[in-house]
């Protein structure tokens, strides 16, 4: 029998019964796989609004300072936004 611990989700704060391995390895953060969902989809919108604030405010000069770059320094760019954007979604599907 595998053991089991009361948590908390920590989308819609209801407690539930959680795996206690599942726990150990950073997982049972949220009661139900919709309540995952909801946070990522948060997370995402979040990002394309940053995004859109970071178009708008700085118009003009952060195109001319993409445009002076290299292509490899716009892959590495890129590859450092995407780093940062993705951490903590470590694509196990643990929940
Ligand atoms: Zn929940």
């Amino acid at each position: 029998m595998a053991s089991t611990v009361e948590r908390k989700c920590q989308w819609c704060k209801e407690p539930f019964t959680a795996r206690t391995a599942d726990v150990k390895r950073g997982w049972a953060r949220f009661c139900s796989k919709s309540c995952k969902a909801s946070t990522q989809e948060k997370r995402n919108g979040q990002h394309r609004a940053f995004m859109r604030t970071l178009n708008a405010e700085q118009d003009g000069q952060f195109e001319n300072e993409y445009a002076g770059m290299t292509s490899a320094e716009r892959m590495h760019h890129e590859a450092m936004m995407d780093s940062t954007t993705t951490h903590g979604q470590d694509g196990t599907g643990g929940w």
